[in-house]
């Protein structure tokens, strides 16, 4: 018994919550924790409408400022937890990962750490936060798995499983999300605006010949025929995974691209233009300071509240091309996921339960020994097989299409 540590409890820990849940008689107890109790303690409610807890198991709600790294080094000592996933905020990283690696909890989170006051950070981004704690961890012989979501996570795993398995030599790996899903309301961000918009007004780097390439949101634009989704107008963004890809893989060219429909890009650059997406204060005339980004988020849909209506699926997943027996060679390896069968499943839209559960797959990994590796390293770094395997029964299920087939990948059977 390992027993688990949540940390967060917004759209991404309510899926985490399910899934440990489903799976406690390998995890142990599971413990949820945030600013906010009520949150966690809604978030145990559904756990138990939906009956996902196997039985006798714990399921606990814990109040936590988990900036505070005393109180959380407390808090996992006494949950006697072994494995703690850190779903909370991006701006949390840092703390979490100092109270793992001091009572030697094993790590893990789906986002690189985040500064709230710099919106954009010189690539390799990760170089600035998580990977200064390498060595630390090292000593601590701590597990920190970084970025375990889909994108980061999977993706990094499906660019190593189709290095390995299907190529002798990769030239280009374009990662691709498309949300073909339809919420029904005018405007609204998949998971919290805040950290959704950071994403979209920086400089969007990418990764070509081998070194980083600056360029401007909604620069360039491509469109895809992709599985079930069909064909998706996508734009080059810039991408947690691209900031260790690039360093792990020995590719030369990587890239992230992102579907937006016309509607989310005009109401996003009136937005923009207007200011109001700005996380710098402004003075109203009644002398009151407001944050725009903060009053923008105040008036949007809580992401959460999407889910009970949300119709449609995401494709997300790698387009790898490359060479093998000196023949040129295209791969895509995606998943596909559905917004209405997740809501049924743990009541989280397509978004949140794509991150969620990679992040649960992977505690089960650690839990079993297989991932635990006792240091600290990115997806693309560990064996990609049992992730892709679990997976698969997790209900996320993998595919792959090339040369005209189109198949679910059994990673047990080697392809060539
Ligand atoms: P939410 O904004 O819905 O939830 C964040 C949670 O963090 C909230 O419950 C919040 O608590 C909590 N929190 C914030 N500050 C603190 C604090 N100081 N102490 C304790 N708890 C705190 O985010 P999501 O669930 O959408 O996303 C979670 C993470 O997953 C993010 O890092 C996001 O970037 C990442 N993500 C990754 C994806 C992937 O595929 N890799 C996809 C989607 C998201 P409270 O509510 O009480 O304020």
């Amino acid at each position: 018994k390992r027993n688990v540590l949540i940390i967060g409890a917004g759209g991404v820990a309510h899926v985490v919550a399910h899934k440990c849940a489903q799976n406690n008689v390998q995890l142990g107890d599971i413990h949820i924790a945030s600013r906010t109790l009520s949150k966690c303690q809604a978030i145990i409610e559904s756990v138990h409408e939906k009956g996902s807890l196997r039985k006798p198991g714990l399921l606990q709600a814990h109040q936590l400022d988990a900036m505070d790294v005393e109180a959380t080094k407390f808090l996992i000592r006494a949950t006697r937890s072994q494995i703690v996933i850190n779903v909370g905020s991006p701006f949390l990283n840092m703390s979490v990962l100092q109270a793992c690696i001091e009572t030697g909890a094993a790590y893990m989170d789906t986002a690189i750490h985040e500064d709230p006051a710099k919106v954009c950070e010189a690539p390799p981004w990760y170089a600035n936060y998580e990977w200064k704690r390498r060595q630390a961890c090292k000593e601590a012989r701590v597990t920190a798995v970084l970025g375990v979501g889909f994108d980061p996570g999977v993706v990094n795993a499906y660019a190593r499983y189709a290095i390995d398995s299907y190529f002798d030599s990769v030239d280009s790996i374009d990662i691709i999300d498309v949300n073909a899903g339809s919420h029904g309301r005018y405007f609204a961000t998949n998971f919290d605006p805040e950290i959704n918009f950071r994403e979209f007004v920086s400089t969007v780097w990418s990764w070509e010949n081998n070194s980083w390439k600056a360029n401007q949101m909604f620069e360039h634009r491509k469109e895809w025929d992709l599985p079930v989704t069909g064909k998706s107008t996508t734009y080059l963004t810039g991408h947690d995974e691209l900031h260790s890809m690039s360093q792990n893989l020995g590719v030369p060219n990587i890239r992230f691209w992102m579907g937006f429909g016309d509607h989310y890009i005009n109401v996003f650059t009136v937005l923009k233009n207007l200011g109001l997406l700005s996380e710098q204060p402004v003075r109203t005339a009644r002398g009151q300071e407001v944050v725009p980004l903060e009053v923008v988020k105040a008036v949007l849909p809580d992401p959460a509240s999407l889910a009970p209506g949300y119709t449609g699926k995401t494709c997300i997943g790698d387009l790898v091309k490359g060479s093998k027996h000196g023949e040129p060679r295209e791969v895509l390896i995606y998943n596909v996921c559905d917004h209405e069968e997740s809501f049924a499943e743990v009541g989280s839209q397509a978004i949140s339960y794509t991150a969620g559960v990679p992040a649960v797959a992977a505690a089960l990994l650690i839990a079993n020994g297989t991932w635990d590796v006792g240091g600290m390293v990115n997806v693309e770094e560990l064996d990609p097989a049992p992730f892709i395997a679990l997976m698969n029964r997790m209900g996320l299920v993998t595919r792959a299409r090339h040369d005209g087939q189109d198949y679910v990948v059994d990673p047990q059977q080697q392809v060539v």
